[in-house]
């Protein structure tokens, strides 16, 4: 720690996605910007499938320099228990996910934020003074203590912030939410056509799934996210070892020099937490509780939940009103933006409450191409539905076909 206080406008803690984003957006602004990380490197470990929609590009205006592209992708294929494929087609990339986070946070360095690695925040207390004025921040990390008028907590699951601030001086921010565990192995010689396959295969991967993302050079991730947490490595060995992927070789990623080939972390399942602001204090990413609720997408959420908070921040700031109230504009942005938590989340319970016989009869009932079922296609699936198994429909089917639409790029599926 060092005796002289570090002062700026807007300090953000973790360099994932949404912080580098929100340092970008903050300092694009104008605002004088601190950037903190954990880690003595950006990226790494990797906690990630890696993939980012086109969609998802245009919608926050990013241009990827070609380094941070391992492959171009044509979209999700969903494979059903008993093998029925059906696709949803749209374009996006595989990331070399720490090169793309590094490649934003230099972003925002060039626009003029600062970035100190090997910064760890473990305390907040409100500045002096009313009316509210800032957060002094302490930690791990000789630029501690650092001063700042709006804090954006973008450390991810570990959302600290929520533990760190108790506004009635007990209680924390937010409880703490439910995770699911995700794990990964990078293998070579994969086949792919392109596309990233998603396998719905429950009993391996209980109420989540397991996935094949194809990289360059025939690399692919291949891994699952599951609730049932103890077996995440033995469902996935077994899943690898019981299909094709058996005839595939392991190998370390390339920022991994050694130790055990799979890598992953948790993602957050419970949605988007109660409080998402407090007086100085935005939240966002995963920090926030932001992920896709069938596939657990998280990126596109993170980075565009970090374009609403320098823009609220940038106004609480411009106007000297650093109050909770002034920053539920936040809430009001990514509450107007983001699709229904609740609702999809409704679908995937129905979908995991359904027999892997069940899910397979509706996966026949879908065209082969689910990413443009407007309403006429909806209905031909009803009808389908209604002749081959009449009784699914007290299954709350609906519901869990509409999953699978709000899993598109354009509702931050990916
Ligand atoms: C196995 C797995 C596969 C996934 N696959 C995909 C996918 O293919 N596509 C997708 O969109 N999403 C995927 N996700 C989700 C995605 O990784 C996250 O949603 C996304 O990274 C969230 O970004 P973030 O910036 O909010 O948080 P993070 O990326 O988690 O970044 C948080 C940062 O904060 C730092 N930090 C934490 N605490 C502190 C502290 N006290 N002080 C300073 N720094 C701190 C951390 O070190 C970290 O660097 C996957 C997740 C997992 C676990």
């Amino acid at each position: 720690m060092g005796d002289e206080m570090t002062v700026c406008d807007v300090l953000v803690v973790g360099a994932g996605p949404g912080g580098g984003n929100a340092a970008l957006q903050c300092s694009r602004k104008g605002l004088s910007t601190i950037i903190i990380e954990d880690h003595a490197e950006i990226g790494t470990p990797v906690h990630c499938g890696e993939c980012i929609s086109e969609i998802a590009c245009q919608n926050l205006e990013l241009t990827l320099p070609e380094e941070v592209i391992s492959k171009r992708v044509h979209g999700i294929r969903v494979i059903f228990p008993d093998g029925t494929e059906k696709r949803l087609t749209e374009e996006g990339y595989v990331l070399e996910k720490h090169l793309f986070e590094r490649w934003i946070t230099d972003e925002a360095v060039s626009a003029g934020a600062t970035l100190n690695l090997g910064h760890k925040l473990l305390s907040m207390e409100r500045a002096e003074g009313e009316p509210f004025s800032g957060w002094v921040c302490d930690g791990k990390g000789d630029q501690f203590p650092i001063t700042a008028k709006v804090v954006i907590d973008a450390s991810g699951v570990a959302a600290v912030c929520s533990r760190l601030v108790k506004p009635d001086g007990e209680a924390p921010l937010n409880q703490k939410g439910k995770v699911v565990a995700g794990m990964q192995y990078e293998l070579l010689e994969v086949p792919t056509d392109g596309y990233l396959d998603f396998y719905i295969w429950p009993s391996y991967a209980e109420k989540g799934y397991l996935w094949m993302i194809p990289k360059c050079d025939g690399r692919a991730n291949v891994g699952l996210v599951t609730e049932d947490k103890p077996r995440t490595k033995k469902a996935l060995d077994e899943f690898i070892s019981n299909t094709h992927f058996s005839e595939s070789e392991q190998s370390l990623p390339s920022w991994k020099e050694k130790g055990s080939p799979a890598f992953g972390g948790t993602i957050p399942i419970s949605g988007p937490f109660e409080r998402t602001h407090y007086d100085g204090l935005i939240l966002v990413g995963d920090a926030a509780g932001f992920t896709s609720p069938l596939f657990e997408g998280g990126s596109h959420l993170a980075l565009k939940s970090a374009v609403f908070a320098a823009h609220t921040a940038a106004n609480a700031i411009s106007e000297g009103d650093l109050t909770s109230d002034r920053l539920s504009e936040y809430a009001r942005l990514w509450k107007a933006e983001f699709p229904p938590y609740g609702k999809i989340l409704r679908g995937k319970t129905a979908l995991f409450e359904l027999s892997d016989d069940e899910m397979s009869v509706m996966a026949t009932c879908f065209p082969d191409e689910m990413s443009g079922m407007g309403i006429t296609g909806k209905a031909m699936v009803g009808l389908r539905l209604l002749l081959r198994k009449p009784t699914l429909y007290f299954k709350r089917i609906v519901p869990a076909m509409l999953a699978f639409g709000y899993s598109r790029a354009k509702y931050y599926g990916w």
